[in-house]
């Protein structure tokens, strides 16, 4: 059998005012979107570094620093495509993912982050599987200060 390999990834973005909701390379429509250096798209940022991890290649803030001018605003759909072009030896099984919000409500674009995602690493959107859920009002996520995605990846050597 060949060898298989697992990783997991976890991100959070804190929510503010007069930026765009990006999950899963969706513009969510909101009051609010997610603080950072790129789109700020964690859910995204989960599964980058779920492969990273899987590969052991490090993780996203080490293969695209938010110090370098040159990822400002980023596309991280275009990040993921990016990294998954970076181990060609691996051919990726599934990918699960968690996307921990209060709100608005995700489960509408469910679908269109899967075939995104999907489509980014190459791979059918079944197997690609995003989730959501809440925190029940605690912490930052309940409070709605920020949201938080976590991811997991299966990846095994081509061939
Ligand atoms: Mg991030």
């Amino acid at each position: 059998m060949s060898e298989i390999r697992i990783g997991q990834g976890y991100d959070v973005h804190r929510l503010a005012e007069g930026r765009r909701l990006v999950l899963g390379g969706v513009t969510v429509p909101h009051t609010r979107g997610l603080l950072g250096h790129s789109d700020a798209d964690a859910l995204t940022h989960a599964v980058i570094d779920a492969l990273l991890g899987a590969a052991g290649l490090g993780d996203i803030g080490g293969m695209f620093p938010d110090t370098e001018e040159q990822w400002r605003g980023a596309d991280s759909l275009a990040l993921l495509r990016t990294v998954c072009g970076r181990m060609p030896e691996y051919e990726i099984v599934n990918v699960d993912t968690t996307v921990v919000a209060q709100g608005p409500k995700l489960a509408p674009y469910r679908e269109e982050m899967r075939r995104n995602l999907a489509g980014a690493m190459g791979v059918p959107p079944e197997r690609v599987n995003v989730k959501f859920t809440t925190e029940e009002g605690l912490g930052f996520t309940g409070a709605a200060q920020g949201i938080a995605a976590s991811a997991a990846a299966l990846i095994r050597v081509k061939g």
